[in-house]
């Protein structure tokens, strides 16, 4: 179940979901409180997502689902001028988060919602991005299928699941009978798409002439897509031709050494490479950066300025290639034993079949090199950001050890380490994420008239990102004590409020019981 192959991630032209098995659905909502009439949150220190200081305490009024008022009730250090504090309606609720830090809701732009295949079920899934912060997700093509996510997408905006707001990708081509080989195929099956109510699209890549009718047809209608450029195809038509044909974001990073590339016109492929071979595959990626024109290169300059001018968004999910750089740490990670299921983790291993498993021999001499592929790449995202470009937070969790939720308070932790600075990173994970989606007016900030989504944590994450990690940061205390501090508190989306220590041990539960049923430890391979 758990070792099928995932083609769908880049033969998505070339699929019919039609023979799928029917996958689990997210159980009715058994968890949060609200919304109330009036919501209260007393006395926090607003983060708020469009890069202003912190500042507090302040009171945030909620009716319902929609921020009324954000009131300043004092200073740092002296005690909270009652008279100026909001006061409470009858029916109304009051949260006593009192020296506590509060954020937009976190946006995650490339969540695939699980799956069969990796053996991660909604529930899991779900609750580990609201345990997370995590109140909104762009889903880039589910192997569940549109129908499924449309269906998830309409509870969750009910309110009647546990789960982030959906907003929906459809895998460029998914559900079409044969593959799209004509102009007229693409425009149909985008106008298509749009009509059963999807978001936009996901490619993976295209003969030039189809991406440019798709693209050209999507952005006609107003729809919003993202790509991840393929190496099939990425030797036609790379990021730039995709930002010019109207492509709204790209995910990762393929796609854009090439555009960068000035002596040459393909990767420099060993001659025995196969690109079915994952290790092939990722080995080789990790050498890409390294054939690019060089930063700041008149070239580099240039390819930036373009996309500048075109309002393009980067999703580089520095996270979910974290392993090429450091396997071992990446398959040790401390939230595994605890929150990884038996069958993600049995995805997870090598293997010729599953996407994402490419240390079939991973070395010294790989790492290397996904190092210095790593600063090149971060440091092209943190001058695009630096030029005023939008940089978007996604984690694209479920592959290579990255665990949901877990994955994205890693992927914040990358931005800070490309140069961002943590009220720039948490720009990047809110308002960047709502401006992308085209849903600004309603999320990615905390203002009046938007809706009710926030992160309440009780340390302050903008002096250590480790706090929004379900399993916290690691402190010690005066009297020589090790605890461990912080993890979200409360999530809250659409005004309910999450317990979400309470979200984390469901999941805690959901592993342990997987584990009773397969009798199963987390083993290291080759050494049980
Ligand atoms: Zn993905």
């Amino acid at each position: 179940m758990m070792k099928k192959c995932l083609s769908f991630l880049y033969d998505s032209l070339f699929l019919s979901f039609s023979g799928m098995a029917q996958v689990q659905k997210a159980p009715e909502r058994a968890e949060g409180e609200g919304p109330w009439p009036q919501l209260i949150i007393r006395g926090v220190t607003l983060i708020n997502g469009n890069g202003a200081p912190p500042t507090g305490p302040v009171d945030i009024v909620v009716e319902n689902n929609i921020i009324k008022s954000i009131r300043t009730v004092g200073y740092p250090g002296v005690p909270i001028d009652e008279a100026r504090r909001p006061q409470l309606k009858e029916g109304g609720k009051e949260l006593d988060a009192n020296g506590m830090y509060l954020l937009p809701g976190f946006i995650d732009m490339h969540g695939h919602i699980g799956g069969e295949s990796q053996g991660a079920g909604a529930e899991y899934v779900f609750k580990l991005w609201m345990a997370h912060g995590i109140t909104t997700i762009r889903e880039p093509g589910s192997g569940n299928g549109l129908d499924w996510v449309l269906e998830h997408k309409s509870k969750s905006s009910a309110n009647t699941i546990t789960a982030p707001r959906i907003y929906a990708l459809t895998s460029f081509g998914q559900g079409s009978k044969e593959p799209i080989s004509t102009t007229q195929m693409a425009r149909t099956w985008v106008q298509e798409n749009a009509k059963k109510g999807a978001d936009g699209i996901k490619f993976f890549g295209a003969a030039p002439d189809i991406m440019q009718a798709a693209l050209e047809e999507n952005k006609k209608i107003g729809l919003k897509s993202a790509m991840h450029h393929a190496q099939m195809s990425v030797a036609r038509w790379n990021v730039l031709h995709s930002a010019k044909a109207g492509l709204t974001s790209m995910e990762h990073w393929y796609g854009l050494p090439e555009a960068l590339f000035e002596d040459r016109t393909v990767q420099n492929y060993p001659l025995d490479y196969n690109y079915n071979n994952e290790q092939h595959r990722f080995g080789e990626a990790g050498r890409l950066w390294q054939q690019a024109a060089p930063p700041n290169s008149d070239h580099w300059n240039k390819v930036m300025d373009e996309l500048l001018a075109l309002d393009f968004t980067l999703d580089p999910t520095f996270n979910i290639y974290e392993a090429s750089r450091d396997l071992h740490k990446t398959r040790r990670l401390e939230w595994h034993e605890t929150y990884t299921l038996p069958s993600l983790w049995k995805f997870y291993q090598p293997s010729k079949i599953s996407h994402g498993s490419y240390w079939h021999y991973w070395g010294t001499e790989e790492e290397i090199a996904w190092k210095e592929n790593y600063r090149l790449w971060m440091t092209f995202v943190n001058a695009y950001k630096n030029r005023g470009g939008r940089v978007t937070a996604g984690s694209d969790s479920g592959f290579i050890f990255q665990l949901y939720g877990f994955a994205y308070i890693r992927e914040l932790e990358l931005l800070r380490e490309a140069g961002f600075h943590p009220l720039e990173v948490i720009r990047a994970a809110t308002l960047n994420g709502a401006e992308a989606l085209g849903a600004d007016d309603k999320i990615g900030s905390v203002e009046i008239g938007k809706l009710a989504d926030f992160v309440i944590v009780e340390e302050n994450p903008l002096q250590n990102l480790k706090v929004l990690y379900g399993t916290g940061a690691i402190k010690l205390t005066d009297d020589n004590e090790v605890v461990r501090v912080g993890g979200v508190k409360y999530t809250i989306k659409d005004g309910i409020i999450y317990d979400a220590k309470k979200l984390l041990a469901d999941v805690q539960a959901m592993v342990e019981e997987a584990k009773k049923v397969d009798d199963f430890k987390i083993k290291q391979p080759g050494m049980e």
